[in-house]
């Protein structure tokens, strides 16, 4: 886990643009860094780039994934953006040919395997292989080898592991397991998702029991927000509040972990609340902590879209849903960033209205408009 202090950057003095995890949050454009690289996939029309940068060509004002079979366009007219929504922003349209804005193949993949094995986890029986492939739209063989790629294992393995923790320990395993299964996918599949930074930390399995047998350390600290609680595991950061009453923070942090050990924490947490408060001053490129968060697979891949929004940029509730491939989801995706545990490191306040105005925001509107404002001034 790479730990890049927020704060040394003096703002003004290149402030967000500079910051290596986010080289779109200056003009949308990729730093020149890595464009040999994007460049050499583009010409090969490499399909294990996809989803982690689209060109756009300036003679047509389309944007491509790498791998789009269109004639290969002159270097000089070719920009490079982190994101699909970067390169909307300085006016380019999407290809009809290679639909950038369609989820990446992969996470396609992962989404069906993801309903297999809810289908297997929902039946008494198992279900044939030919039915679960009908259901995904592919072919037996096709499915099959997808199925394993993503899981590990054959859906017939996959259906006797059911079985086998069905009777182990009579957990209601469905959303767990396939938590877990999707958590393992989405990684290879995701990454367009986690911005390049350290992606979310999925841990399916934890805090089942209320934190049972978690350490768990917490402190309040006085912000120019008013108060902030900043509370981890062992994995990382999993819980980040603001409020006006720290007693308050603190109260609802142990009903969230009613069963968890609470402790002051050692020197690398004290140096991640240093980081959050610092963040929350001069809020620059992603704040970057491990971090450990439960939640839906639908609220994981709506946060780490989330974490792939530039600082000082928003996005509308609308095309938030598009980004994360579910277009028209705009209602279930404001209530996964409503539900978001981690205030500012899951940037959730850069999502606004459709018609610009800042909606809601879990820890007061006005923290939300004071945090964006702060996002403005550094990127000046
Ligand atoms: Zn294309």
């Amino acid at each position: 886990m790479v730990k890049d202090p927020v704060s040394n950057a003096a703002p003004g003095a290149g402030g967000a643009v500079k910051s290596r995890r986010n080289p779109a949050a200056d003009d949308g454009t990729a730093g020149s860094t890595g464009d040999g690289a994007q460049w050499a996939a583009v010409v090969a029309r490499d399909g294990s780039a996809d989803g982690q940068f689209v060109y756009a060509v300036r003679t047509t004002g389309v944007y491509c994934r790498p791998s789009c079979p269109s004639r290969t366009a002159r270097r000089e007219n070719v920009r490079f953006f982190e994101t699909t929504h970067a390169a909307r922003a300085a006016g380019f349209r999407a290809c009809k040919r290679c639909r950038p804005d369609a989820a990446p193949l992969a996470l396609q993949q992962a989404d069906a395997v993801l309903a297999a094995c809810r289908a297997l986890e929902a039946s008494d029986s198992g279900i044939a292989l030919a039915a679960l492939a009908a259901a995904a739209g592919l072919s037996a063989h096709h499915f099959h080898r997808v199925f394993k790629r993503v899981t590990g294992v054959t859906p017939k393995a996959y259906f006797r592991a059911v079985q086998t923790r069905r009777v182990q320990s009579g957990l209601p395993a469905a959303s767990s397991v396939t938590e877990a299964i999707y958590a393992s996918g989405y990684n290879s599949a995701g990454r367009f998702y986690g911005s390049g930074a350290a992606a979310l930390g999925m841990a399916p399995l934890a805090y089942r029991a209320g934190g049972a047998g978690q350490s768990i350390a917490y402190a309040v600290e006085s912000c120019s927000l008013g108060q902030v609680i900043v509370a981890a595991t062992a994995r990382g950061v999993c819980a980040i509040e603001l409020g006006d009453a720290g007693a308050d923070l603190g109260e609802r942090l142990r009903r969230r972990f009613p069963k968890a050990h609470f402790t002051p924490g050692d020197a690398d947490f004290r140096r991640h609340v240093a980081q959050v408060l610092a963040y929350i001053e001069h809020p620059q490129g992603l704040l970057d902590l491990p971090l450990d968060v439960q939640g839906t697979v639908f609220q994981q891949r709506v946060w780490q879209a989330l974490r792939a929004i530039p600082s000082g940029r928003t996005i509308s509730y609308a095309e938030l849903a598009g980004a994360i491939g579910r277009p028209g989801a705009a209602r279930a995706v404001a209530q996964a960033c409503a539900s978001n545990p981690l205030a500012v490191a899951v940037p959730c306040h850069r999502v606004v209205r459709g018609d610009g105005a800042l909606s809601g925001y879990r820890w007061g509107v006005e923290r939300k408009a004071e945090l964006l404002r702060r996002e403005a001034r550094e990127i000046r």
